[in-house]
């Protein structure tokens, strides 16, 4: 559990939302549709060895550092989970999402399947969802065709896929990604259906019985 996470009184908790599956099945587009669809969810910008892709920025899409950076940040306790994917570092810090979910905003966490099950300890309430694509030589295709990565790198991806999408019952939700508004669609509908479960409603029947 995160200790930094500051309820404010009267003021329920965000959701942290946890976003995996596969390289190639759309997770950064997807969740780029699901923020410009509710502008009040936030995105939860990773820190990364990876050089960026054309047309990435430093802050928006990621927080690009060097190698002994990241390792400095992991020694100092400023990233809440990290991931090494493909031979490069990927973490998340600790800070900005604790500060966005005590606010009372959700946060998406755009994250491995090691990182999402590293959320789910430290914040179980969280909410993870696992993106599919509707076969895998359409994953095979989007890789291929998005040409961001060399083809050694594209392999390892794959394989790395095969294996990811094993871990698909360690989530609460699948979606499969076949049409990007309806998966955006279908994401915020499980996330106003979160807002509605008892636990994060608790002792609203008794706020209504007292007006
Ligand atoms: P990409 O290089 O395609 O942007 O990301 C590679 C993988 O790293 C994706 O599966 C993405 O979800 C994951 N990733 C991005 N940020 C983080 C993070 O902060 N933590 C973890 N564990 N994985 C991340």
């Amino acid at each position: 559990m995160i200790q930094e996470i500051q309820d404010k009184p009267g003021q329920q908790r965000g959701l942290a939302i946890c976003v995996s599956g596969p390289s190639g099945v759309g997770k950064g587009t997807i969740i780029r549709s699901v923020l410009a669809r509710r502008p009040s969810i936030r995105h939860s910008v990773s820190i990364t060895t990876r050089r960026p892709r054309p047309g990435e920025k430093n802050g928006i899409d990621y927080y690009f550092v060097d190698h002994p950076t990241f390792e400095r940040m992991i020694a100092d306790d400023e990233i809440l989970e990290h991931d090494c994917y493909c031979d490069q570092y990927y973490g998340t810090p600790r800070k900005p999402l604790a500060e966005a979910i005590g606010s009372g905003l959700d946060v998406i966490l755009d994250i491995t399947v090691p990182g999402s099950l590293s959320i789910m300890q430290k914040i179980p309430e969280c909410v993870t969802i696992f993106l599919l694509p509707p076969s895998f030589s359409e994953l095979e295709n989007r890789l291929l065709k998005r040409g961001t990565e060399t083809d050694d790198i594209v392999r390892k991806r794959l394989e790395k896929a095969r294996h990811e999408v094993t871990m698909a019952d360690r989530f609460q939700y699948l979606v499969v990604n076949d049409d990007l508004a309806e998966t955006a669609q279908r994401i915020l509908a499980i996330i106003d259906a979160e807002h509605c479960r008892y636990p994060y409603q608790a002792g609203i029947e008794q706020v209504v019985l007292a007006r």
